[in-house]
């Protein structure tokens, strides 16, 4: 059975999370208060809203609490990510993965209630100098 999936900020990350499990067969709602990018992720996505994250009514409209999963993808604007963060748990969601820009941007997401806090610059830089350092090992 397809997990119910929504990904908030539907920028680079956000869009490369929520289309492969779209493809993978997941049912995938995107959340963006951005019109443009809402639009762009139509063929990506399951469905797609405009909505800000950091409007507890706003994420009550759209069922927040009934998905399993939802993660939270805003970088640059630290304070709209972790009060979606704070927002979405308050509201009931069990598994909420966040992005982090920084250690102390992801302790603060932690300290909030983020079930897993990912650092897609870091994390890929580490991936590249590990691939740079054994050529032979495929891992992607
Ligand atoms: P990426 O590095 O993933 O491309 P980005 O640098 O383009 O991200 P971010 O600031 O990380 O931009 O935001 C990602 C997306 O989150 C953007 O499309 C932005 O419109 C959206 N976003 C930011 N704040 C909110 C909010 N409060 N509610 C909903 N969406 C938001």
């Amino acid at each position: 059975m397809a997990n119910q999936y929504a990904v908030i900020g539907l920028g680079r990350f956000g869009i490369s999370i929520a289309a492969k499990l779209f493809e993978s067969g997941q049912e995938v709602l995107g959340v963006d208060m951005n019109e443009e990018r809402v639009e762009e992720s139509h063929p990506y996505v399951t469905h797609s809203v405009i909505a800000d994250s950091t409007d507890a009514e706003a994420l009550k409209a759209i069922g927040i609490r009934n998905f399993d999963t939802v993660v939270v993808a805003i970088g640059s604007d630290i304070q709209a990510s972790i009060l979606s963060v704070l927002l979405v748990k308050e509201l009931g969601v069990k598994n909420v993965i966040a992005k982090a820009i920084n250690k102390l941007h992801g302790q603060v997401l932690r300290k909030v209630g983020a079930d897993w806090v990912v650092y897609p610059e870091r994390d890929m830089g580490i991936r590249v100098a590990h691939h740079l350092l054994s050529p032979n090992v495929l891992n992607f």
